[in-house]
C-alpha cells in the first residue's frame, strides 16, 4: 500500500492528536505531534527565564538560545503514542499543563521559532508515511500532503475535552479558565502574521461536536483508505 502525506489541521483541543495517534497506529504510520513542539519551546523559555510572569518575551535572548534546544519523540509502548523529549529529558506531562498553554501561542508567533520547528517537521516526515497535526501543515509544513483534514467543534465542547483530560490527571483547573485559553489561543494562532492558522483550499472539513472517538476513527480510515487506493 502506497505511504502518503496526511496533514490534520485546526483548532485547539479538537481531539487532532487522538485522531492523529488511532490512524498512526492503524496504519503503522509515524504521528508527529507539532504543537508538542511548540510547546517544548515555550516550556524551555519558561525554564530559562525567556518569559516572565507578565508573559513578556526577551526575543533575542530565545533566538540566541535556539540552537541550545533539541525537540525529540520516542515511542511510549504503555500509552501507544510517542512520548516528547526537550534536550534528552521526557517533557510529555509538563508542556500540558496550563501555564505552558497560556504563553505558547505567542511563542508560536516568532518567526524564528517557526523557521527552526518546520524544517525539522519537514525533515522528520520526507519519507512520507507520516501523520502530522498542528495548526500549518496543509498549508505551509507540508502543501502537497495527499490527505488534509481541518477539525474543528464547538468553544465549549473544545474546553469541556480539555477540563475533562487535565482533571484526570489531576490538575486543578477551572472550566472557564480553560474555555478562554482555548479562545485565546485560536485568536492569536488565526491572527498571526506568519503561517496563520487557515484551512487549506483543499482540506476536508470535520466537526467533530457531536461525534465520538470511534465515529471519528471509523470516518477518517475510510477516508485515508480511499485516498490512498485513488492515488495508487
Ligand atoms: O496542538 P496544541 O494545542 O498542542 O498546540 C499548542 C500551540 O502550538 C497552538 O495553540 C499554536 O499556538 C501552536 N502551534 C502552531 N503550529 C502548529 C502546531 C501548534 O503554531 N503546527
Amino acid at each position: 500500500m502506497k505511504k502518503i502525506t496526511i496533514a490534520i489541521d485546526g483548532h485547539s483541543s479538537c481531539g487532532k492528536s487522538t485522531m492523529a495517534k488511532n490512524l498512526a497506529r492503524e496504519l503503522g504510520y509515524i504521528y508527529i505531534d507539532t504543537g508538542a513542539m511548540y510547546r517544548s519551546v515555550t516550556l524551555y523559555a519558561m525554564q530559562n527565564g525567556f518569559i516572565d510572569a507578565g508573559h513578556n518575551i526577551d526575543t533575542e535572548g530565545l533566538k540566541k538560545a535556539m540552537a541550545d534546544i533539541n525537540i525529540s519523540f520516542r515511542f511510549n509502548d504503555t500509552t501507544g503514542r510517542p512520548d516528547t523529549y526537550l534536550n534528552g529529558k521526557c517533557v510529555e506531562n509538563e508542556i500540558r499543563t496550563m501555564e505552558v498553554s497560556n504563553n505558547v501561542s505567542p511563542i508560536a508567533t516568532l518567526g524564528f521559532v517557526r523557521e527552526a520547528m518546520v524544517s525539522q517537521q519537514r525533515l522528520m516526515g520526507k519519507e512520507g508515511g507520516v501523520i502530522l497535526d498542528g495548526r500549518d501543515i496543509g498549508t505551509v509544513v507540508f502543501p502537497d500532503a495527499e490527505l488534509k483534514i481541518f477539525v474543528t467543534a464547538s468553544d465549549e465542547i473544545r474546553a469541556q475535552r480539555r477540563y475533562d483530560e487535565l482533571t484526570a490527571k489531576g490538575e486543578n483547573v477551572d472550566y472557564e479558565d480553560i474555555l478562554k485559553n482555548v479562545r485565546e489561543r485560536d485568536y492569536i494562532d488565526s491572527h498571526r502574521e506568519i503561517a496563520p492558522l487557515t484551512q487549506a483550499a483543499d482540506a476536508i472539513v470535520l466537526d467533530n461536536s457531536n461525534m465520538t472517538i470511534p465515529e471519528q476513527q471509523e470516518w477518517l480510515l475510510k477516508l485515508t483508505r480511499e485516498v490512498v487506493s485513488a492515488s495508487e
